[in-house]
């Protein structure tokens, strides 16, 4: 596996910029979420929640279907950071599922880091394929 040079402080610092621009009326949970390009660009986004409540999205996605509208495709690694609005402090905060298989169409599970922060100091990384074991992609629809 190749090492991963980027600097995760500031991509954790770029996803809690974007917390700030959640829309969240509903469940007054923020999310935020900064995407790190192979190229070094970083695609940031947030929840954006709907009175029709499945119509919302998550931080992370906002962020990877932003940079793929763009033509992007190659991504090292996504900090995700969250919490309740009226909560003191940040906890770690895990992508969805949802958002574990989308991440999959797009980005390597065995290599992409997944980093969970409580501040910029305080980061948990994971590997793609740990937290979505058994992923579908498309090679799982072929005819064999
Ligand atoms: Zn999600």
């Amino acid at each position: 596996m190749k090492e991963q040079t980027y600097d995760r402080e500031s991509l954790v610092r770029a996803a809690f910029e974007a917390q700030k621009h959640s829309y969240s009326p509903y469940s007054n949970f923020e999310v935020g979420a900064a995407l790190l390009t192979a190229d070094g660009r970083v695609y940031s986004g947030s929840n954006i929640e709907n009175a029709s409540f499945p119509a919302g999205i998550c931080a992370e996605r906002t962020a990877l279907f932003t940079a793929v509208h763009e033509g992007v495709r190659d991504f090292t690694a996504i900090a995700v950071v969250g919490k309740h609005k009226e909560a003191g402090q940040f906890d770690y905060c895990a992508p969805c599922g949802i958002c574990r298989q989308a991440m999959t169409e797009f980005c390597d599970p065995e290599t992409f880091e997944i980093l969970l922060a409580r501040s910029p100091e305080d980061i948990k990384v994971y590997r793609l394929c740990e937290l979505l074991p058994l992923w579908f992609t498309s090679k799982d629809m072929e005819i064999r």
